[in-house]
């Protein structure tokens, strides 16, 4: 079974400082990815590290076989199986909840689960080896249902640690996983289904969202009925918060998972060429249709691991905290598959931001001794807009450092953040695409300085510049373009959309004829070699001839002390073609509720564009709504804001998070 493992880290190729590094990375490629490889086990060697004869289709560690829950999990069993893997939080399961859902305490001992009730929250630990145990279990309940190697199973799930056995154990048996995000409505999960060809559906019987019960089983249901392609069965978690009428197709996980145990199941995992795929994950969908991202296995499992150690020096033993869902990347590749590959402990948390109030994060944060924080910097924003209080409140001194992305990161949050953890706040930049960051800074190496507006430089492995899109030529400091990467794109990253080797290739590499990767981003070089992103290339608005990127105006804006958030769009104008005009959440809205008061807001926001970008930036118009539309990955969504804005339709809303937001865009609009 397992097998003892060398002592593969003293192996590792040294490098003196990040340039080195670097160079090797792009110099020679399959030598440094070669060496990189020995992070990870390999049930056969690869035969060639990196096959780039028909790019941009690149083929990294061809021939070597190797399996992602083995390395995740098996594999730390002989130095840390007692070491905690993951630490489970909750704060929806608390104890209003308990006496008004009676039967969810009894439900996690049909699980299996030892929880540990406390009055706002609930936590379970899980050791390497009770990891090892129900990854076995859930494995081998898939195996008994037919599922194998090749097979792709939709995992529609809350944050519970199910969720992580689900995809470990496809991962284990070479089933392809495809986690769709729990909040999307019937219609998408359908859409991803049918993409997918799912031949199984995993899901609970509910979700819990700030204390409101959702009802994932009716969901799934109704996608089973609207889905061209029927799955075989639908597994069901039951947590007991919602009795459910089962289906002919539907399995009770708990009943399977009791069989799996009293046999003490085992099941082998099941060796992959290194670019078999291990899954496929949609992109946000924020700027149109999603693309299936397709994952290979060993330059997955390669990337990431590596990552752990060169971007966030993380450490066999330390913890790590990536909050995030699974159903975006950064749930999948930082709070499940890296860690573990990194021997490390990760915290899976299910709940909101504020709730039960908003010092949740930093009790968890001290409770459990996180070291290495990640999130999006929407929930950052969130919570400063809170009393301070719930930030001192508690010992943060585990954290080294707080990674974010996912979105522009405003420097007063930045500095809000840094004021009170006193580590470095490190924005860094990637797509669900790449899988793991293409700009960062290097927490290893004490490279350059981190620089505060800024995420860094291009990571090992990443040919990324920014290019002229018209010549194709590279851009000078402080010129601005598109930033690209050339092919091959390192390992880790997408091998191809899904069942769609065109889409892959025209959404992709299109611009430069196929030698480079459109990221869709604008991005600049400073002086002294810092990139900065410039927001995306379809949010560019063009005023009277200038090209402006919205997002300068954003964090022109994000300059004026009551603004929590904001977004700028651009305007049809006769006169100019464009003018933009900017959507502003206060702090306090209350400090806009008179006519007088909010044109004297709205003069200080102009004042702040002005100041910054000149005149040419300055907004037609500032509105003030309570919130402004997100996608469900906290993303948001300009292109509906400028319909608003326009008087237009929204268009395909479907990863819209919160409807009401909609309503506050349009009543800011009517009471201007
Ligand atoms: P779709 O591609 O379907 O429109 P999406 O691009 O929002 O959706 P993701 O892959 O989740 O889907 O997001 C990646 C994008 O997020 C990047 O291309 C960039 O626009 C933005 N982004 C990520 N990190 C940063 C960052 N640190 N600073 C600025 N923008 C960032
Ligand atoms: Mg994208």
């Amino acid at each position: 079974m397992t097998q003892q493992l060398p002592q593969q880290e003293t192996t590792l190729p040294t490098y003196q400082n990040f340039s080195e590094l670097y160079k090797h990375s792009i110099d020679d490629r399959a030598g440094f990815w070669g060496g990189q490889a020995r992070r990870i086990y390999w049930h056969k060697q690869p035969d060639k590290i990196l096959d780039d004869s028909n790019l941009p289709f690149a083929k990294w560690f061809v021939g070597g076989e190797t399996n992602l829950c083995y390395n995740c999990v098996d594999r730390h069993l002989p130095d840390r199986a007692e070491q905690d893997a993951l630490i489970w939080v909750s704060s929806e399961i608390n104890q209003e909840l308990l006496s008004n859902h009676p039967d969810v305490a009894d439900a996690f001992k049909r699980l299996g689960n030892s929880v540990e009730f406390y009055t706002d929250y609930a936590k379970r630990r899980l050791t390497y080896n009770d990891l090892y145990k129900e990854v076995n279990y859930f494995a081998d309940v898939l195996q008994r249902y037919g599922v194998g190697k090749g097979d792709r199973v939709v995992i529609y799930m809350p944050m519970i640690l199910e969720a992580a056995y689900a995809m470990l154990a496809c991962a284990r048996i070479g089933a392809i996983h495809s986690v769709v995000f729990g909040g999307f409505a019937a219609h998408n999960l359908a859409v991803r289904m049918d993409d997918a060809q799912a031949k199984m559906v995993i899901t609970v019987d509910a979700g819990l969202r700030g204390g409101k019960v959702i009802n994932y089983k009716n969901l799934v249901n109704q996608a089973v009925e609207q889905a061209n392609v029927k799955p075989e069965h639908v597994l069901v978690v039951d947590r007991g918060v919602m009795p459910y009428k089962p289906n002919a197709i539907d399995i009770d996980y708990a009943e399977q998972r009791k069989i799996s145990h009293e046999n003490k199941a085992r099941v082998e995992p099941v060796w992959l060429e290194s670019n078999e795929p291990s899954y496929l994950l949609y992109t946000s969908g924020t700027t149109g249709k999603p693309k299936g991202v397709q994952r290979d296995t060993g330059g997955h499992a390669v990337a990431l691991a590596t990552s752990i150690d060169y971007v966030y020096n993380g450490k066999a033993g330390e913890t790590f905290w990536a909050i995030s869902d699974i159903g975006w990347a950064v749930g999948h590749s930082y709070t499940i598959y890296a860690p573990l590959l990194a021997g490390m402990t990760s915290i899976m948390y299910e709940g909101l931001p504020h709730r039960p109030n908003p010092g949740i994060w930093w009790r968890i944060v001290e409770a459990n001794k996180v070291n290495i924080l990640f999130t999006a910097p929407t929930g950052v924003r969130m919570l400063k807009k809170q009393d301070e209080m719930w930030m001192t409140r508690y010992d943060v001194s585990s954290v080294k450092a707080f990674f974010l992305a996912g979105e522009p990161l405003d420097e007063p949050t930045a500095e809000w953040l840094s004021g009170h953890l006193g580590v470095p706040i490190l924005d860094h930049y990637w797509q669900t695409e790449t899988g793991w960051p293409i700009l960062s800074h290097v927490a290893k190496f004490d490279h350059k300085p981190h620089k505060q507006g800024s995420p860094g430089y291009p990571m090992y492995g990443y040919d990324a510049k920014v290019i002229n899109e018209e010549t194709g030529e590279a851009c000078q400091a402080g010129e601005k373009g598109m930033l690209a990467i050339t092919a091959p794109l390192p390992p880790g990253c997408l091998s191809t959309v899904w069942r769609n080797d065109e889409r892959f290739i025209n959404a992709y590499f299109g611009l430069f004829d196929g030698t480079r990767y459109s990221t869709s981003d604008y991005a600049q070089v400073d002086a002294d070699g810092y990139y900065h992103i410039l927001g995306r290339t379809d949010d560019v608005i063009n005023v009277a001839g200038h090209r402006l990127g919205t997002q300068e105006i954003e964090e022109a804006i994000s300059g004026h002390d009551e603004v929590a958030e904001c977004a700028v769009v651009g305007i049809h104008d006769e006169l100019k073609g464009e003018l933009p005009v900017a959507f502003c959440v206060l702090k306090d809205h209350s400090l806009v509720e008179t006519t007088e008061s909010r044109f004297r807001v709205e003069q200080q926001v102009i004042g702040e564009v002005v100041k910054s970008l000149g005149a040419i930036a300055r907004p037609a118009a500032v509105y003030f709504p309570k919130a402004v539309p997100k996608t469900r990955s906290g993303k948001i969504l300009r292109r509906a804001i400028r319909a608003l804005a326009e008087g237009k339709e929204t268009g395909d809303m479907s990863t819209l998070d919160d409807p009401t937001a909609i309503e506050a865009v349009k009543l800011a609009i009517k009471n201007y």
